[in-house]
């Protein structure tokens, strides 16, 4: 039972392994968009494992391609050839533009961002690193330094000097909504912070595409195109992270960076391209590649054919089944859907994202836009009783975060708007 599962861990389990819901659910089955429970209820999964399952859970072609390498062979380490890898090098580099033609494989978010960082300063030769504030990047000493806001971080000394610039939020931050030089503005703190904050030479700026757990922070028009200007000015590569915003979830493009007009040096992903499974990516230009060559650099589990064949499973899936184009289709319903929310609901100061990766976030004052904390978790706890399981974060945790699964379908939108609408309404 659910009990017995959670008391098991409770004792066996580091306790900073935490679970949402004030009364765990347990999910023991998924199918596209729906996930079940141990009694067989069905919940819609509006995040989608923290913005994972892409194409939807054990969808049967991912399966069948992980399951059917499954029996062949697991694990050999790119010591030996194996096709998958070779091949699902090609097609990923196949959906990237320009000349990021070069994939190295890792398992998870954190470790791409590690090696990226690893390869900008091989690069470079330069030191400094800059990201944003409120970014994530992951939980290894190294990515941790790169992520800010001291929810996330230990008060350890990290060493890997990373400065973080200002969080250019439209809502939030010092520039209206309205200004259309925003933009440019933002990106000047990152031209200020090389200046007095770094030696002057970087070795490069990590951003999110659409910064995902620091609340769905869609960037103002062209951000990252002034940004990356300035960081390359001072010697520095652009990385783009595309853990959450990648694979088509942002609707308009294929890339979160594409919808920005930015080009990097390297973009780093993982989550949406195994669809749950550890599969991770660091793709660069041939030129910067060839850095890690000069030493051993070697990834035990990176690149296994188990994971390249989902991996090849999923890419072809969103083609196929068109799911980039679902997702702006779905999203642009379901942004509709709670800015009509927000014309009955007081609560929501905020709706944005795009595609299929939205936050609505809830404030007690519109004026004084003062975090909605509490109510927003009393949302989210009233959405789950009713089937819906969304996420929850921002600074403050009053940012519901709806990433589901991108083969959402409109009818799946509208139950989503109309358990949100109830769920507001108990307020
Ligand atoms: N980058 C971003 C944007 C993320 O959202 C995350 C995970 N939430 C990571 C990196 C780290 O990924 P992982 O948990 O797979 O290490």
């Amino acid at each position: 039972s659910a009990e017995e599962v959670l008391a098991l861990r409770k004792e066996f389990l580091n306790p900073a392994i935490f679970h949402y819901y004030k009364k765990p659910i347990m999910v023991v089955e998924g199918k596209g968009q729906y996930l079940f429970d141990e009694t067989g209820r069905r919940y819609l999964d509006g995040f989608g494992g923290i913005v994972t399952v892409s194409v939807g859970h054990c969808h049967p072609q991912v399966m069948a391609a992980a399951n059917g390498q499954n029996e062949r062979i697991q694990h050999t380490t790119t010591i030996y050839l194996h096709p998958n890898i070779a091949l699902y090098a090609k097609e990923l580099a196949a959906k990237m533009p320009g000349d990021l033609k070069v994939v190295y494989f890792v398992n998870s978010g954190s470790e791409a961002n590690d090696l990226a960082m690893l390869m900008a300063r091989a690069y470079t030769g330069n030191y400094d690193l800059i990201a944003l504030r409120n970014a994530y990047h992951g939980g290894s000493p190294a990515s941790m330094a790169l992520t800010s806001h001291h929810t996330w971080k230990f008060n350890v000394p990290h060493g890997f000097g990373v400065q973080h610039a200002q969080m250019p939020d439209m809502y939030r931050g010092p520039f209206g909504i309205d200004d259309a030089e925003a933009g440019r503005k933002y990106a000047e703190d990152v031209q200020s912070l090389i200046r007095f904050g770094t030696s002057g030479k970087v070795a490069a700026f990590f951003a999110e595409s659409i910064q995902g757990v620091g609340g769905t922070v869609v960037f103002p028009e062209g951000y990252l195109k002034h940004a990356y200007e300035h960081v390359r000015a001072a010697g520095g590569l652009c990385v783009a992270d595309e853990v959450q915003a990648g694979v088509g979830r942002a609707g308009t493009h294929y890339w979160g960076f594409e919808t920005q007009g930015g080009m990097p040096e390297i973009v780093t992903m993982a989550k949406g391209i195994g669809n749950g499974c550890p599969l991770a990516a660091v793709v660069t230009t041939p030129e910067i590649a060839k850095v890690l060559a000069s030493r051993i650099h070697f990834n035990t589990f990176g690149g296994n054919p188990v994971s390249c064949a989902q991996g090849r499973a999923v890419l072809e899936v969103i083609e196929r089944e068109g799911l980039q184009e679902n997702s702006l289709r779905v999203g642009a319903q379901l942004k509709e859907g709670f800015l009509k929310l927000a014309e009955k609901h007081d609560l929501i100061g905020d709706v944005r994202g795009m595609g299929l990766m939205l936050g609505v976030e809830l404030v007690k004052d519109r004026k004084t836009k003062e975090p909605a904390s509490a109510e927003c978790a009393q949302v989210f706890e009233t959405c789950k009783e009713l089937g819906l399981l969304i996420g929850k974060g921002g600074l403050n945790g009053n940012v519901l975060r709806i990433k589901p699964p991108m083969c959402l379908t409109g009818e799946d939108a509208d139950f989503l708007i109309g358990t949100l609408d109830v769920a507001l309404g108990g307020i």
